[in-house]
């Protein structure tokens, strides 16, 4: 009786959807991207705007709530939802406003890069971002983003301009270059600690029809292919984008059948310059070593962001650990050739990003991320759609893991990261975590945003969440007073 009037209260606050267990909606809207993922809060508050916002970071303060925000749900770690407490759920924040006179783009806090990606396109233009069209922007963004435009134009916080946030004590700020500066810088890269980003304002850059795709080749080429890669990335011109991949091959156009659920290693490319460039660009390339399949060719950009959305739907078991990579040697490759032919099936990947053209021309002090010294970021990604392989993919993710770890540059990217506890998070922003400390300490001093790769309060020794309630406790105590 007393949980309804508390709600009902909340609701003349809020236009958007209140989602309690035994809702209809319940089931599906506590899903996240990683099947994994099994969190029931008691409350899920899907915000239509940012007065939404404030009345819910409000409610979860009042009535000292476990709170998780949930930008496109994406995180593998399923930090986006909580048991027991209220996800704010940005979903609804989903919009645009292209400018391209300023080639610049605002994005709801909620968008997906697919939403960005298809917005800017009609204008000739892109924001550096991921390459799977369905993952949140607001998860990404800061947490980093890496992707095809990483060389030429940096990572997405490279090309932030500015971002509405909502902070814990519900009260609304723009953090840029020339407001709360402090904030600004750890917003970019230290993940949602500081609060909720309600709109980003993107730099966005001219980027239509790339020359683009894969080129595969037998897995017993890997190790020759991984020693080219590794000096031949380094001297590529900034247009030019590659990731390393192993990968079994999906059962399906366009790949030829003589290919199907092969293991294989490639290079996902793709080349931002002068069309008419662009062959004499991939010459050394295709000089190389004849490959197993070139499919590398014209592709709008919103088509290649989107070209492994199918092999990656929702719901499948994913297990993933990363680190960051100084150096892709010749005993790490010995490392790799153990275990990347044994990779289980088509969903799972081990990647390379590069890092570095425009994304080493920041300091590693000048925004919270901290790696700019490194090269690569190195993910390995078990997922199968089968949960009772969920422990077999996650066997073969960790011993895979270990076997590199010795040759990585100690710290992993975070929105590659599971829940690996304060000393992995620590690892990842270095000399930069006691700053990022010191900022949270003036803007979530409580630490009311924990669910999150989290950088506690300086000064404060205090657990996150130890003083925090879950609503349903709240609400028994409360019904108990009444
Ligand atoms: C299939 C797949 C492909 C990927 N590819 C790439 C890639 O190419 N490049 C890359 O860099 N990363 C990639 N990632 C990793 C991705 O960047 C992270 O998983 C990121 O956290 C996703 O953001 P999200 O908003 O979807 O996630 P969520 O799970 O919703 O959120 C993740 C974290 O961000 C916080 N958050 C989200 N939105 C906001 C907001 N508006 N305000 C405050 N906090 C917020 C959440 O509270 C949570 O702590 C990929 C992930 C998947 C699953």
């Amino acid at each position: 009786m007393f949980n309804q009037i508390l709600i009902s209260q909340f609701k003349t606050q809020f236009r958007g959807e209140l989602i309690r267990p035994g809702d209809a909606e319940y089931e599906n809207a506590r899903k996240v991207h990683n099947g994994m993922i099994d969190k029931r809060p008691r409350l899920i508050a899907r915000c239509a705007d940012v007065a939404d916002v404030i009345a819910a970071v409000r409610f979860g303060r009042e009535h000292g709530l476990l709170v998780s925000v949930r930008g496109g749900g994406h995180s593998g770690a399923g930090l986006g939802v909580c048991d027991g407490g209220l996800v704010i759920d940005l979903s609804g924040l989903c919009w645009t406003d292209v400018n391209p006179k300023k080639r610049t783009v605002r994005v709801g806090g909620g968008s997906t890069l697919g939403a960005v990606d298809h917005a800017t396109h009609a204008f000739g233009l892109a924001v550096p971002a991921g390459i799977i069209s369905t993952t949140g922007v607001g998860g990404l963004t800061l947490g980093g983003g890496l992707g095809y435009l990483t060389r030429k134009y940096g990572l997405t916080i490279d090309n932030l301009l500015s971002a509405d946030l909502v902070l814990a004590d519900g009260s609304v700020v723009t953090a840029s270059e020339h407001q709360n500066e402090d904030l600004f810088w750890a917003i970019r890269g230290g993940g949602g600690n500081f609060g909720v980003v309600t709109a980003f304002e993107f730099k966005a850059h001219p980027v239509h029809t790339n020359y683009a795709g894969p080129i595969l080749w037998d897995i017993d080429k890997a190790p020759s292919v991984m020693a080219w890669y590794r000096d031949f990335i380094r001297e590529a011109p900034e247009d030019l984008n590659g990731f390393f991949a192993f990968l079994v091959v999906p059962p399906a156009p366009p790949f030829p059948e003589n290919l199907h659920n092969r293991t294989m290693c490639g290079i996902v490319w793709c080349y931002t310059g002068p069309a008419d460039k662009a062959k004499k660009v991939f010459q050394p390339i295709r000089d190389f070593l004849s490959p197993a399949l070139d499919f590398v060719g014209p592709i709008p950009h919103p088509v290649l962001q989107s070209l492994f959305d199918r092999l990656n739907p929702p719901g499948l078991f994913t297990y993933w650990k990363a680190d960051f990579i100084n150096e892709i040697s010749d005993a790490a490759i010995e490392q790799h050739m153990k275990f990347g032919p044994t990779i289980p099936n088509m969903h799972c990947a081990v990647h390379l990003y590069p890092i570095d053209g425009a994304a080493h021309r920041m300091r590693k002090n000048e925004t919270a991320w901290s790696y700019r010294d490194s090269t690569w970021a190195q993910v390995i990604v078990g997922v199968d759609p089968n949960p009772a392989k969920k422990d077999k993919i996650t066997e073969w993710t960790k011993r895979y893991w270990t076997a590199l770890h010795p040759y990585s540059a100690g710290g992993a990217y975070v929105n590659f990261m599971m829940d690996e506890g304060d000393e992995r998070i620590r690892a990842t922003y270095r000399e930069n975590y006691d700053r990022l400390s010191a900022i949270k300490a003036k803007y979530d001093p409580e630490n009311f945003f924990c669910v999150n790769q989290n950088i506690k309060p300086k000064d404060q020794g205090r657990e996150p969440n130890d003083s925090r309630s879950t609503l349903q406790e709240t609400m028994s105590s409360l019904a108990g007073r009444s």
